[in-house]
């Protein structure tokens, strides 16, 4: 097991508290000390990955690298720290039975009655030494769910034996829970505290650290109180106050409040001070933004704040690349069908469609790129976007009214988007699609190449259908732009609109490699457009900028804390 050490993550009172958000942050400040960590999160539901639930009931499916389809909260621990997630970075009890079940039935439990314990929690631990290595400083192992659910009942038994395994001091419990307010009462109540931590020390695990969300500060008597009740020492009572601007500031306040501090104390970790420069100009600029612009994201989940969150975050990068605050408007795409594009889009500066599946809203998504194009608004298209993009140029441009997806009318005289080969005989759902970082070739003299400003760049993919091939070249008489392909040509993965100031739409999820300190190329060179229209309103398009300077607008590509070109590399 070697010199690993490990902090578990749980949460009480409350759902929703950001514990995601929270154990990124921990996995950022030791990163930043200089420590090598892995992160990873169980999630107590039976499914075996959340790619099959309905964003409804999950918000975004994130996808990996390496094709899995995990949780959302891996797009706060990839945003905040670089830890290399994989498959193994998220377990759901699905996945754990599903391994427990097919040793069975190869006989590896030569006849015993497999059992929650010790066959399941076995299995858990395994998860969690998986991480473990010679090169790795501390795995953070975060916990969905709430404790006192039932789901959650044998990943809080594992990791209570785990520290029987790996020794008591090298490991960490910190649980995060809600300091509610009661104006009635004019205070802080630190019962339902008592309480959750109550039932973490009935199956055995002491918290060592608690972390206090509240909208109040935590007042001395308070923090003595809660001490002594949960059996903590005063200075492990972390308060962490809700955010006015932004979860970017989390590391920062829990870095005020000695947080890594403490960790790094009591797992006897050697560290150095945390370094936060570019955070701390990233904040800033998320403070005191210059600039405005508006942007709509136009979806069928538009109500649902987690549905698009790689989107609405990569948005806001591509803000902090231009000293600019992306105001988000999220307009439903079936509003737009009702009501119409002119009157929900006419004030915006940017349009994106995002990714999706079902043919329920596409008649409005595929409204709003009619409007973008033909009021040269700057769009970007994703996935779904991009299909739709190619929809309305066969509808409106190439006159073809019938033209759509087979994905929603298998008889179109013009299918301009058809299944991929590899996916038509499939029949199972989950893990089944065009999954994870494949390659692009990049076509020079186009904007995705002045965004990118590379030949070649990994893109993760999620996806069934793509361009059908078979008109690849009526469209491109017509002025469509095809500027991003596999490197054998095959796959459309970007396309263009010429005369247009900026319109690129891609078949895969730029969204999911952008970070805070570097944004998307793609994403700043949007919002760049976006800006550019709003504060220089100008019909030029962007192959004429680039032709008369023979440099890409630096408005459009923007100068991200970090450097944004470090996202897209393998
Ligand atoms: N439904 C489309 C497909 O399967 C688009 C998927 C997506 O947007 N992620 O190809």
């Amino acid at each position: 097991m070697g010199r690993t050490k490990h902090i578990f993550v749980t949460g009480g009172v409350v759902s929703s508290l950001g514990k995601g958000l929270t154990s990124a942050s921990i996995g950022m400040l030791l990163q930043r000390r200089g420590l090598s960590i892995r992160m990873q999160k169980f999630d107590p539901y039976i499914n075996v990955d959340p790619g099959t639930m309905s964003p409804y009931q999950h918000g975004e499916v994130y996808v990996l690298d390496d094709g899995s389809e995990t949780d959302l909260d891996l797009g706060h621990y990839e945003r905040f720290t670089n830890s290399p997630l994989s498959r193994d970075s998220n377990w759901t009890t699905g996945q754990i039975y599903q391994e427990v079940i097919k040793k069975e039935r190869q006989g590896v439990f030569l006849g015993q009655t497999v059992q929650v314990i010790p066959h399941v929690t076995n299995e858990i631990k395994a998860a969690i030494s998986k991480l473990a290595g010679d090169d790795v400083d501390v795995v953070i192992t975060e916990i969905g769910g709430t404790v006192g659910d039932i789901e959650s009942q044998p990943f809080l038994e594992a990791i209570r034996q785990f520290a029987l395994d790996v020794g008591k001091e090298n490991c960490l419990y910190i649980h995060l829970t809600l300091i509610p307010y009661l104006r009635a009462a004019d205070e802080l109540k630190t019962k339902p505290t008592q309480h959750s931590v109550g039932q973490l020390r009935q199956i055995g695990i002491q918290p060592d650290i608690l972390i206090c969300r509240t909208e109040r500060p935590l007042g001395p008597d308070e923090r003595a109180k809660i001490a002594l009740f949960c059996n903590v020492p005063v200075e492990a009572v972390i308060e962490e106050r809700d955010k006015d601007f932004s979860i970017y500031e989390v590391p920062l306040s829990l870095v005020d409040r000695g947080l890594d501090e403490l960790i790094v104390r009591r797992l006897g970790l050697k560290a150095g001070k945390p370094q936060l420069d570019d955070w701390r100009e990233l904040l800033h600029r998320i403070r005191n933004p210059k600039h405005e612009v508006a942007v709509a994201v136009v979806g069928k989940y538009a109500e649902h704040r987690d549905a698009y969150k790689s989107i609405y975050e990569a948005l806001d990068h591509g803000g902090v690349a231009h000293y600019a605050q992306v105001r988000i408007q999220r307009i439903h795409s079936q509003a737009i069908e009702r009501e119409g594009a002119e009157r929900l889009l006419s004030g915006v500066d940017g349009i994106l469609v995002p990714g999706g599946f079902g043919e329920r809203g596409i008649e409005g998504k595929i409204q709003a790129i009619r409007f973008a194009r033909e009021k040269r608004i700057p769009f970007l298209g994703i996935c779904l976007g991009m299909q739709c993009a190619i929809i309305e140029f066969a509808r409106n441009v190439l006159g073809w009214q019938a033209a759509n997806s087979t994905e929603f009318n298998k008889d179109t005289p013009y299918p301009v988007i058809c299944l991929l080969d590899e996916q038509m005989n499939i029949t199972h759902k989950g893990g089944t699609m065009r999954l994870g970082a494949k390659p692009t070739k990049i076509v020079p003299g186009t904007t995705a190449e002045a965004c990118y400003r590379q030949p070649l760049v990994w893109e993760r993919h999620r996806h069934r259908y793509e361009f059908n091939n078979a008109y690849r070249e009526v469209f491109t008489q017509a002025g469509l732009t095809v500027s991003g392909t596999s490197p054998d040509g095959k796959l459309v993965e970007i396309i263009e609109v010429k005369d247009h100031p900026w319109f690129v739409a891609v078949q895969f999820h730029p969204e999911f490699k952008s970070k805070p300190t570097a944004a998307h190329p793609l994403f700043a060179g949007f919002v760049g457009a976006a800006l550019r229209r709003r504060l220089v309103p100008t019909t030029y398009t962007d192959s004429e900028i680039r032709n008369e300077g023979g440099e890409a607008d630096p408005m459009l590509t923007g100068a991200p804390p970090n450097n944004g070109e470090e996202a897209v590399r393998r």
